[in-house]
């Protein structure tokens, strides 16, 4: 994935895909303002928040995150906030690519799933229990944690799994903002749709990096 590796100020990482490329199971509008509206609002506030903090300017969004205990008691929560609504939404962005006919996991990833959930279909099926559970707003996600062991998460607003040492390998968005057009309120049909453009190859490099780190 997109390493983040640059720091302030943060600029959008742009979508690795036209916008209209997920049709028809995410529609070009939702596409257009999650990235450009809500994904921007997101990197501007980040760079707002730590404009006046000259020590923060040299990390990047994960070092953000994975050291928000550090940060200072007044900025905490806004870095905290936007830094996971920068590094959520570029994931589930990247995590995502045109649909094609044969949409499930592969190699070393495919076998993990296998062996944790009893098959991709069972996996399907916890996944999108998962995604369903999340109150409100949040993420569902697939991390893997220290043990090198897959769990599925989910997470409240923009908590990242990347605060809790768990190391994130697929995540969905299930704000309303990122289905509301096109799905209404059914979440169950966006998070169907959804399936059918993950990208499992990018699932599966993050999976391998991970495992060499
Ligand atoms: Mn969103």
């Amino acid at each position: 994935m997109h390493e983040f590796c640059e720091h302030y100020m943060f600029e959008i990482v742009p979508l690795p895909y036209p916008y209209n490329a997920l049709e028809p199971y995410i529609d070009e509008k939702t596409m257009r303002i999650h990235h450009d509206k809500h994904l921007q609002a997101y990197v501007d506030n980040l760079n707002k928040a730590i404009k006046d903090y000259p020590q923060l300017h040299g990390m990047s969004v994960t070092q953000l995150l994975q050291n928000c205990g550090r940060i200072s008691g007044c900025v905490r929560k806004e870095v905290y906030n936007n830094a996971g609504g920068v590094f959520n939404h570029t994931f589930y962005f990247e995590g995502m690519s045109p649909p094609c006919c044969d949409r499930c996991p592969e190699g070393s990833l495919s076998e993990m799933i296998n062996r944790t959930y009893g098959g991709f279909e069972h996996f399907k099926e916890k996944f999108c229990n998962a995604a369903m559970s999340v109150f409100g707003s949040g993420y569902a996600w697939l991390v893997s944690d220290r043990n090198k062991c897959l769990q599925i998460v989910t997470t409240a607003n923009q908590d990242s799994p990347l605060s809790q040492c768990l190391v994130p390998i697929l995540n969905i968005d299930v704000w309303e903002h990122s289905y509301y057009l096109k799905h209404y309120n059914k979440r169950i049909d966006y998070i169907k749709d959804w399936f059918n453009v993950v990208n499992w190859g990018m699932a599966e490099e993050r999976y391998k990096c991970m495992k060499s780190c």
